[in-house]
């Protein structure tokens, strides 16, 4: 069985995000970029298949500009077999990551496909359930344990207040939570040979998809500043500036 791994190239989770003056976006100047933490979750889950002998094979695709590159080099190193990046310079809403990566699962013709559950710079947390819905595979969404076995895969959900567990007949779409499991960091000689590994790009536009996206975003606005706190010296104190201050009882 193939695995496809969708892979997003984001700001890295460490960096303390700016907004650019104009407030249109985020400042990339300089700024660390890295795996989207949950699509090294999925690369993780995939290379476990690999590993236990269910799955046979590992693609990892990325949708973006050259720089994807460096994160599915990332991804080869992690233990992916071969890489797909899928060339543009245009800013790709959800739908149309979905409609590309649709044409992709044609192609390859894989026997899953594991997503994060959301990317960490836009969380949108739409592109695994659109895939389903256009490749009309069943899907399964915020993994915390996978299971494969013969033509099903069973997928723990986590929800709120527990878990679910659904079973899905393959092909299939499941989409990585934070607890599914702890990756792995890739070791110097596996980046060495990350390096040999097959990497093809292709042009988004070869994929005869609508690149013009529909949505548009009109501001991006940091959080307000926090204020700072004040230090009571009794709970009297306390419940003094909760009725008369703040209000709240
Ligand atoms: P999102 O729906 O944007 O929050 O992203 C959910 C998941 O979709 C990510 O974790 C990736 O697995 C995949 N994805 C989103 N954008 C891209 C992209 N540009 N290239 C490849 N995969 C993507």
């Amino acid at each position: 069985m193939k695995i496809l791994v969708p892979v997003k190239r984001v700001i890295d989770y460490n960096v303390k995000v700016r907004v650019k003056a104009d407030e249109t976006a985020v400042d990339l100047a300089n700024v660390k970029m890295a795996l989207n933490p949950f699509c090294e979750i999925a690369i993780e889950e995939a290379v476990r298949l690999k590993e236990a002998g269910t799955a046979s094979e590992v693609v990892v695709v990325s949708i973006g500009t050259a720089a994807v590159q460096e994160q599915l080099r990332t991804a080869l190193a992690l233990g992916a077999d071969r890489a797909l990046h899928i060339d543009t310079d245009l800013n790709l809403d959800s739908l149309q990551v979905a409609k590309l990566l649709a044409k992709v699962v044609a192609e390859e013709q894989p026997g899953l496909v594991i997503l994060g559950k959301q990317a960490i710079d836009s969380d949108n947390n739409q592109t695994g359930q659109m895939l389903a819905a256009l490749t009309g595979m069943g899907q399964g969404t915020f993994a915390s344990e996978v299971k494969v076995s013969g033509d099903k895969v069973q997928v723990t959900r986590e929800i709120d207040g527990g878990l679910q567990t659904v079973e899905l007949t393959l092909p299939a779409v499941v989409s990585t939570d934070l607890r599914l499991n702890e990756p792995r960091y890739a070791s110097l000689p596996n980046i060495m040979k990350a390096k040999k590994k097959p990497l093809e790009t292709k042009a988004a536009d070869s994929y005869g998809v609508g690149l013009n996206s529909k949505v548009k975003v009109l501001k991006v606005a940091a959080p307000a500043v926090r204020q700072g706190g004040v230090t009571v010296a009794s709970v009297a104190e306390l419940v003094e500036k909760l009725k008369h201050e703040a209000k709240v009882i």
